[in-house]
């Protein structure tokens, strides 16, 4: 295993050119995926069948770290670890403690956070908080064994819990991310959004993106979150929120929960306007947009001669390229195209 001696800081400069594409949108958060493996196979993301890539093909946990304070110099202020499942990646809590170093002062990071199943954070959670993570996105789409085996082809709802609740007792804030499923947990949804804000935890409700070949058809359980809101507008008052975090969400307080809900509504909104952020892939692409087919591979700029410049000329590029907007549509499969990549590919 490598150790985290190997990864050494290297200062933020002191001028540093901040990323700022076409459209006058200054980059400040990078979601990193760390590998395109996981221990779930959740329906709408991947097939029970997934053919994961070679190990030389993911960038190293040097790359990640390289990468990561590359964009860190260029203004990157909260950095989001995801992947497939990053914390089945064996050399994780190594690049989690070199990337908590940046968060002391001086350093420039000013977040660093996980999105995570939450099957091993029983075990994590307790060192990422020592590393300097101090919330956790956690994807639950139900509280029903039987339902949670369907959508994860997994068994794995009691460790998904005790993780959820070790998190917790570690003092990390947590917020729930539920995809809505037409048939498969729509019901379920007020009493999960009631569970979570009973236990003092923001939930984020999200539709199904077109992203990738899955064995099933997304189309067959693609759920409006509109629908799904004038549901619990029956149920409960929602007052339209002014938080913001950057990104697609948005949000309504809960009066009788005392919670926050948020709504991801990709297919049915424009949230592009606002956009601060670019993905990267376990193998050094970066997507400007999860929507878009535009990319840019740093890990040839990387694994390259000169690897600082080759960095810079990249990222200059990823900002003259970032779309305006993205192109998502959903019908049924073969009528109207997806993007071929996996949400394991580029995190979400
Ligand atoms: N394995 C981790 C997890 O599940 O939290 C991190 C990676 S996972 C790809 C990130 C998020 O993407 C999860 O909340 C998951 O529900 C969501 N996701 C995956 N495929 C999706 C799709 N096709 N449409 C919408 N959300 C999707
Ligand atoms: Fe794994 Fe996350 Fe995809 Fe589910 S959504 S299969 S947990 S990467």
């Amino acid at each position: 295993m490598i150790g985290m001696s190997v990864l050494t800081s290297s200062p933020v400069p002191a001028n540093p050119t901040p990323l700022v594409d076409r459209f006058a949108r200054t980059i400040t958060y990078l979601r990193l995926s760390v590998i395109d493996r996981c221990d779930l196979r959740c329906t709408y993301c991947m097939p029970e069948r997934q053919t994961f890539l070679p190990k030389a093909e993911v960038l190293t946990l040097e790359e990640l770290h390289q990468l990561a304070l590359g964009f860190i110099a260029r203004g990157v202020r909260k950095l989001r670890l995801t992947g497939g499942e990053p914390l089945v990646r064996r050399d994780m809590l190594d690049l989690v403690r070199a990337l908590g170093r940046q968060l002391e002062p001086g350093g420039g990071l000013e977040e660093l956070t996980l999105t995570t199943n939450a099957t091993r954070l029983a075990e994590f959670a307790e060192p990422l908080r020592e590393a300097g993570v101090r919330r956790v996105n956690i994807s639950l789409d139900t509280l029903d064994r039987a339902t949670f085996t369907r959508i994860t082809r997994r068994n794995s709802l009691p460790q998904v819990l005790e993780g959820i609740a070790a998190a917790r007792a570690a003092g990390l804030t947590v917020k729930l991310n539920t995809v809505a499923l037409k048939g498969i947990n729509e019901a379920e949804i007020p009493d999960l959004v009631g569970w979570a804000h009973g236990q003092g935890m923001e939930i984020t409700l999200i539709e199904v993106m077109p992203l990738g070949e899955v064995d099933e058809d997304r189309f067959d359980h693609y759920l409006p979150l509109s629908s799904v809101r004038e549901g619990l507008d029956k149920r409960w008052t929602l007052t339209p929120s002014a938080h913001r975090s950057g990104g697609p969400a948005r949000y309504v307080d809960v009066a009788e929960t005392g919670g926050r809900l948020g709504f991801i509504t990709p297919l049915t909104n424009n949230f592009c306007e606002g956009c601060n952020r670019i993905r990267i892939t376990a193998t050094g692409q970066l997507y400007p947009c999860l929507g878009g087919h535009e990319q840019v591979d740093l890990r040839a700029a990387l694994r390259s001669g000169e690897p600082e410049a080759a960095l810079a000329r990249a990222l200059d590029t990823a900002m003259r390229i970032k779309p305006e907007r993205h192109h998502f549509t959903i019908d049924r499969a073969g009528e109207a195209p997806h993007l071929p990549r996996h949400m394991s590919m580029t995190g979400g």
